[in-house]
């Protein structure tokens, strides 16, 4: 997942693939004066990067492919799976005030609420609840369900999906938060999705921030 920064060994060497590919390693050591030992870990990176291609027997070629190309493709492999932050999740039996609370101790934006099966029902922002206190009320008594939005109107998302279209998701849809669910279909047609995780903006800001420091 490291953004590719070439030494300027490996840069010479990626010059003298685009002139001369195929080219043997013996042939490109010969040509730096350097050993075949010496560059082995630069043609190991290099290969393992994608900037060049090794067939047994022919040699190393370019592939082509700019650092940038390379980078979209290995981002467009992660799942979000490899991303998402644990469920955090409501009671459709909750409160209003019940879901602030929780909004507080779990310090989290966006809460999923689930019925006792722990399948999706709804989801609650924070403006959904300040909203709530501008129209005043018990909210100590008032439902959660009253101030949620409702399934089928969640936007979901699933652990094989790549983190590239759950972002599209965000952006297009103009929420925070995306719950991970499993569909699981029950006796009739209807579908029932249960909640395995949370994908949110701070999943992606996080994956941002560890790209560019190299992780
Ligand atoms: P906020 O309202 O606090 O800025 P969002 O932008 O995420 O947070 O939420 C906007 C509205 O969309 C709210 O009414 C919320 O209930 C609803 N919402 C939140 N997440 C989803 C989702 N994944 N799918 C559909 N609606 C959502």
């Amino acid at each position: 997942m490291t953004p590719i920064e070439l030494t300027k060994r490996q840069e010479e060497i990626i010059r003298i693939v685009k002139e001369e590919g195929p080219i043997t390693g013996e042939h490109i050591a010969e040509k730096l004066d350097l050993t075949r030992a010496t560059l082995r870990p630069d043609l190991a990176i290099l290969t393992m990067s994608g900037l060049l291609e090794a067939r047994p027997r022919v040699g190393y070629f370019y592939s082509g492919k700019s650092t940038q190309t390379l980078m979209a493709e290995r981002l467009s492999r992660i799942k979000v799976d490899d991303l998402k932050s644990l469920p955090i999740v409501i009671s459709d039996k909750g409160s209003v005030y019940d879901s602030i609370v929780t909004m507080f101790t779990e310090d989290i934006g966006t809460l999923f609420v689930v019925d006792e099966e722990g399948c999706l029902e709804g989801a609650v922002s924070r403006k959904d609840l300040l909203k709530i206190t501008v129209g005043g009320g018990d909210f100590r008594q008032m439902p959660v369900g009253m101030v949620m939005t409702r399934m089928p109107n969640i936007v979901t998302t699933s652990p094989e999906e790549t983190v590239f279209l759950a972002a599209r998701k965000l952006i297009i849809h103009q929420v925070d938060a995306l719950p991970v669910v499993i569909n699981t279909k029950t006796g009739g047609d209807r579908e029932v999705f249960k909640v395995v995780g949370r994908f949110t903006k701070t999943n992606i800001t996080r994956l941002f921030v560890e790209l560019i420091e190299g992780h």
